[in-house]
């Protein structure tokens, strides 16, 4: 019975159109394996172990911070510090995404009013907002109490939804965008280039900007076979985000030769290591108190 219901529970996770599947040994370890983190991250979730580093997304030709993106860590009381492809899945399946999305909102909150209260000039941040928590029912009402009761303009924050998230559902995806958007936030959409979305329906979303994904970028230094590809490709993505009136922002610039080329092709804004790491509150905090530009060359320093 138990195999059997692995077995189940694998064929509903891998999506529709996966009538049956059989048991293996594998599966059961996984099964195993994916519940005890479950119930870790359940604990974390109450013992307060998730936290946020911010990564700053720049206007290339001058280093300027123009806003950040909020990115969630789980301080694993053993295995320290855990980026989010070791937990976010687990979330998702679990459920538990309904409980890290609010208080990756909250934290977020927090931190802006901390940075306020400090003197320090904020920047708008962005939010990762997963299929499940942009469905949910209420979701705008929760999001509007949650920045209200900090204080915060809704001008200050921003969500992105990856192109998958959206054409799911597109009808709803629309009306919840919409209503966001009303509210006075920013949306924009993640991973842009890597979904199977509709260009006829994407070109109708409501969202601000649109950001390259990291897999174009690194393409076009890493993979001389497909680079001409590539540089065709990215061109062609800036210059529809631009023509449809979006803000584009270039995701995992890691080298100059990946900025100039950006540039070149009409896109200033960017996110990478070349600018700076995802990196704690407090030095980020700095970085937005200073006020200077970033610097361009890659620290090796940096973790
Ligand atoms: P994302 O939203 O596309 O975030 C960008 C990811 O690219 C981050 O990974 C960031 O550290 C990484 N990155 C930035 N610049 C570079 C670069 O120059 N080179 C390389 N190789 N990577 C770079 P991270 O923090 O591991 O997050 C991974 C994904 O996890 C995010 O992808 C997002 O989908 C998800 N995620 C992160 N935080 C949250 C959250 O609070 N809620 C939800 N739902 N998802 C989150
Ligand atoms: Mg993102
Ligand atoms: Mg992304």
């Amino acid at each position: 019975m138990r195999r059997g219901d692995a077995a189940l529970h694998r064929s509903k996770n891998d999506g529709e159109g996966r009538a049956y599947c059989f048991f293996t040994s594998t599966m059961d370890k996984q099964l195993k394996d994916q519940f005890q983190l479950e119930q870790a991250l359940r604990r974390g979730l109450e013992r307060d172990e998730l936290l946020l580093h911010f990564q700053p997304r720049v206007d290339m030709a001058t280093g300027q911070i123009q806003s950040l993106e909020a990115l969630v860590r789980w301080l694993h009381p053993e295995q320290g510090l855990l980026p989010p492809h070791r937990f976010i899945p687990v979330a998702e399946s679990s459920g538990l995404i309904l409980s890290l999305g609010p208080l990756v909102l909250r934290k977020t909150c927090e931190q802006i009013q901390r940075w306020r209260a400090a003197g320090i000039p904020v920047v708008p941040v962005a939010i990762n907002l997963t299929t499940q928590e942009l469905y949910k029912q209420g979701l705008v009402t929760e999001v509007l109490g949650t920045v209200s009761q900090h204080d915060i303009d809704p001008a200050l924050l921003e969500f992105e939804i990856t192109e998958s998230t959206a054409m799911r559902s597109i009808d709803d995806a629309r009306a919840i965008l919409s209503e966001l958007k009303t509210a006075g936030f920013t949306l924009s959409l993640d991973d842009f280039g890597t979904g199977y979305a509709s260009m006829s329906y994407l070109s109708n979303l409501p969202v601000h900007g649109l950001k390259i994904d990291q897999s174009f970028i690194a393409e076009l230094e890493r993979d001389p076979a497909r680079c001409r590809q590539t540089m065709a490709i990215v061109d062609a993505m800036i210059g529809l985000g631009l023509n449809l009136g979006l803000e584009v922002v270039a995701e995992g610039v890691e080298t100059p030769t990946q900025r100039d080329f950006l540039m070149a092709h009409r896109c200033t804004r960017g996110q990478g290591f070349l600018f700076s790491h995802p990196q704690p509150a407090d030095v980020i905090g700095s970085l937005l108190q200073d006020g200077s530009p970033l610097p361009v060359a890659p620290d090796q320093t940096r973790p």
